[in-house]
């Protein structure tokens, strides 16, 4: 690879600590992961509800890797298109109060080929700047032209669709926003694009499971319903513990994506284990109030002792409580003292985030105890 002079990069990256390596975890995720024979509390990761290694859940995938084997052998309009598939798209329907839901590989996928199908050339995309990487890349792909407003900056954004004679418009935004944790404000969101006859799509991935008396997110806890947020994504893969994402809403937009979206079609459907693992963690999501309580509580906790060690904090009542320490040394330097505690917390870098605002991402689960988070305030405090 000499001439195209990759190492030469690689050895920047490492010079302005961007470098990004992989840590192998032996053994399930959870509030504790095991690595190289040690264990650390687990602050990094996005299984909120403690349901990625929930023994009902991993019965159900066992039994239905029993009965439907382990590959789906193809894609969803060929032959992959399982029962397991058909039962969790109509639970997801009934679970977001949707008309329909279509299941996808990944959240990234499912960005990607909505956005793409839905607009072009012709047409208008609108979004916060801190949207999710697959929203942007969605809105790149469709080749639609593409205005990005200020985080938040919902008067920005109305100056923005003033001022378009697109056609079709489409407002995209994160519900939770994935390296902040606050809300967008959706209702507002949704008036905008009545308005100005707008397509709004959310992606509520953080807020899923987390949100909401029955945990359906972020439109669940507003009353938005899908005549208001006509395009509903949200991933399998965070709080419902297992692997995937959806997109939810009326019979002709999910008929359109069957017909349209380019990484529905032209991939392998999931392992129909999978979906029955998803469909008994759903029910879990829904029946299993505790969690979202208990992700409440230790948020709080959490909230209230790092006011008392003086760390600035972002509003946020998600479990993603970030700490913006500013430059890429200040971050690695933390989250290797953190480590030394052994603590696991993301160090969130650019382009992830903006530069200036290099940050530990903390994140909560239902499976951390109090203990853990007394532990977690110990260790943060003298940083930031
Ligand atoms: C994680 C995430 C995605 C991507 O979902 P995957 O299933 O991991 O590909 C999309 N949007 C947001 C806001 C996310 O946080």
């Amino acid at each position: 690879m000499a001439p195209w002079g990759l190492s030469g990069q690689l050895d920047g990256l490492r010079q302005q600590q961007l470098y990004r390596s992989r840590q192998v975890i032996d053994g399930p995720q959870g509030a504790h992961v095991n690595i190289a024979g040690t264990q650390f509390d687990n602050f990094s990761s996005n299984d909120y509800l403690a349901l990625a290694n929930n023994p009902e859940v991993i019965k159900a995938f066992k039994q239905a890797a029993d009965k439907y084997g382990v590959g789906s052998g193809s894609a969803h309009l060929i032959c992959g298109h399982s029962a397991e598939h058909h039962a969790l798209e109509e639970e997801l329907a009934e679970f977001t109060g949707r008309s329909r839901a279509l299941v996808f590989s990944t959240g990234y996928m499912a960005n990607m080929g909505a956005i793409a199908s839905l607009v072009g050339k012709n047409d208008e995309v609108f979004q916060d700047k801190l949207n999710h990487a697959s929203l942007i890349d969605g809105a790149l792909i469709s080749g639609a032209k593409f205005k990005r407003y200020p985080h938040g900056d919902l008067k920005r954004l109305g100056q923005l669709l003033a001022q378009s004679s697109s056609k079709k418009k489409l407002i995209a935004s994160d519900g939770v926003f994935s390296m902040d944790g606050d809300e967008a404000n959706v209702v507002e969101l949704a008036s905008m694009a009545q308005q100005s006859k707008s397509l709004l799509m959310i992606d509520d991935a953080h807020g899923i499971g987390v949100l909401g008396q029955r945990g359906g997110g972020l439109l669940e806890k507003l009353g938005l319903d899908q005549q208001q947020v006509p395009i509903l994504m949200a991933t399998l893969g965070k709080s419902l513990g297992t692997a995937g994402a959806f997109i939810a809403g009326d019979d002709a937009l999910i008929e359109t994506l069957i017909q349209r979206a380019r990484s529905y079609i032209f991939t392998t459907a999931m392992p129909s284990a999978t979906m029955a693992a998803t469909r008994v963690s759903l029910r879990l999501c829904q029946q299993e109030t505790w969690r979202r309580e208990k992700l409440a509580a230790l948020i709080a906790q959490f909230r209230r002792g790092a006011e008392q060690l003086g760390l600035q904090l972002i509003a946020s009542t998600t479990p993603i409580q970030p700490i913006v320490l500013g430059s890429n040394q200040a971050v690695m330097l933390a989250a290797e003292r953190l480590k030394k505690h052994n603590i696991l917390v993301g160090a969130i870098r650019h382009p992830t985030v903006a530069k200036g605002s290099e940050r530990l991402r903390i994140t909560f689960s239902a499976g951390h105890t109090e203990e853990q988070v007394d532990h977690l305030l110990s260790a943060l405090e003298g940083m930031g």
